[in-house]
C-alpha cells in the first residue's frame, strides 16, 4: 500500500508530464477501473474528452487531477486570499497496486493496462495500470476552499503534515485531547492524514516513544517531538523516492521504495536498533504489526495497546 511519500513521487511525476495539456481521448480497458463513476464507463471517457488538466494535487494519500476547461496551465491559487474555486477532478485511488504510468503511445500495452488518457498533442499517454483492480479511477466534485479544493469524496480527510493547511498547534491539541493510544492517533486519517504503518512506527522510534503510550499522557512538547519526527521521516523518505523513478515513468510499486534501507525498526524484529543496539521487538497491534525498541521506547505504565 503506498503511502504518502510514494504518493508524492507519483503526483510529481504525473504533474510534470501532463499539467496543461488537453485530453483527446479517454479509453477504459476494464471497466472495474472505473466502477465507482456510477454512470458507467462511456460516460466517464466521454465527459473527460475536451478537458484540461489543470494540475495535480495530493492530500495525504489521495491523488487526483483538477479538470478545466481552458487551454492555460493552473496558475496557481488567486491572490488576495480568495477561495480556490471548485470545480471537476479525477480522484485516482491506487489501492494496492494502482499505478499511473507516462508512456510513449507507440509503447506496447502493459498487461494490466485498465485506463488510457490521450492527449490532443499527440505526446505521451497517461497510464492506469492496476494488476489487482482494488483502484480506480472517479469523477469527483471539487469542494471550495481558501488553500486546496479537496474532492467531496475525501471531504472529512484531515490535512497531511506537509501541506500548509496543517494547523500544527490545533492538531497537538486534538491527539492530547484523545483517549487513545498514540499510534492509533497517528493513523486516525479524520485527526493527520498520510502515515500509515511504516512511517508511523519509524516516527515514533525517533521521538523515543512506544506506539501504544496514551495520547492523554502526553505532553505538548512530546507531541511536537513527535511531529517533527512524522516530517522528517516522510522528508527523508520523499528524497528517497524522488530518485527512483525516470521521467518517463513513474510508478509506486515498492512498499517504501529505496527508504526501505533506511528504515531504523519496521519490519526488523530481532536486528538491533540503530541507537542502542538493543533487539527491536514486533508487537500485535490491531491486525498487524508495531516494531519498536524496548530499550529506547520503553513501554509506559498504563499502556493504552
Ligand atoms: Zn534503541
Amino acid at each position: 500500500m503506498p503511502e504518502l511519500p510514494e504518493v508524492e513521487v507519483v503526483r510529481s511525476g504525473v504533474a510534470e508530464h501532463v499539467s496543461g495539456r488537453r485530453l483527446a481521448g479517454v479509453e477504459v480497458l476494464h471497466p472495474r477501473a472505473v466502477r465507482r463513476h456510477l454512470p458507467g464507463p462511456e460516460d466517464f471517457a466521454s465527459v473527460l474528452v475536451g478537458r484540461v488538466v489543470e494540475s495535480v494535487r495530493r492530500r495525504g494519500k489521495y491523488l487526483w487531477l483538477s479538470l478545466g476547461t481552458s487551454g492555460a496551465p493552473d496558475s496557481g491559487a488567486p491572490a488576495g486570499g480568495h477561495a480556490v474555486a471548485g470545480g471537476q477532478a479525477v480522484l485516482a485511488h491506487l489501492g494496492m497496486s494502482g499505478q499511473l504510468l507516462i508512456q510513449p503511445s507507440r509503447a506496447a500495452d502493459e498487461k494490466h493496462l485498465r485506463v488510457r488518457f490521450r492527449f490532443e498533442d499527440e505526446g505521451p499517454e497517461l497510464r492506469f495500470v492496476d494488476q489487482r483492480t482494488f483502484g480506480g479511477l472517479s469523477l469527483t466534485e471539487l469542494i471550495p476552499s481558501a488553500d486546496l479544493a479537496v474532492p467531496d469524496s475525501i471531504g472529512h480527510i484531515a490535512a497531511d503534515p506537509l501541506e500548509p493547511a496543517f494547523d500544527r498547534e490545533a492538531v497537538v491539541r486534538l491527539i492530547r485531547s484523545r483517549r487513545t493510544g498514540i499510534k492509533r492517533a497517528l493513523l486516525d486519517q479524520n485527526l493527520i492524514s498520510g502515515i500509515g504503518n511504516i512511517y508511523a512506527d519509524e516516527a515514533l522510534w525517533r521521538a523515543r516513544l512506544h506506539w501504544a503510550h496514551p495520547t492523554a499522557a502526553l505532553g505538548d512538547e512530546q507531541v511536537h517531538r513527535l511531529l517533527d519526527s512524522v516530517v522528517e521521516v516522510l522528508g527523508e523518505a520523499l528524497v528517497a523516492g524522488g530518485t527512483s523513478f525516470d521521467s518517463l515513468y513513474v510508478n509506486v510499486n515498492g512498499r517504501s521504495g529505496y527508504f526501505s534501507r533506511s528504515l531504523s525498526v519496521y519490519g526488523r524484529a530481532g536486528s538491533p536498533c540503530p541507537r542502542c543496539g538493543a533487539s527491536v521487538r514486533r508487537e500485535a497491534f490491531t491486525n498487524r504489526s508495531a516494531y519498536s525498541c524496548p530499550g529506547c521506547q520503553p513501554v509506559p505504565s498504563e499502556p493504552h495497546w
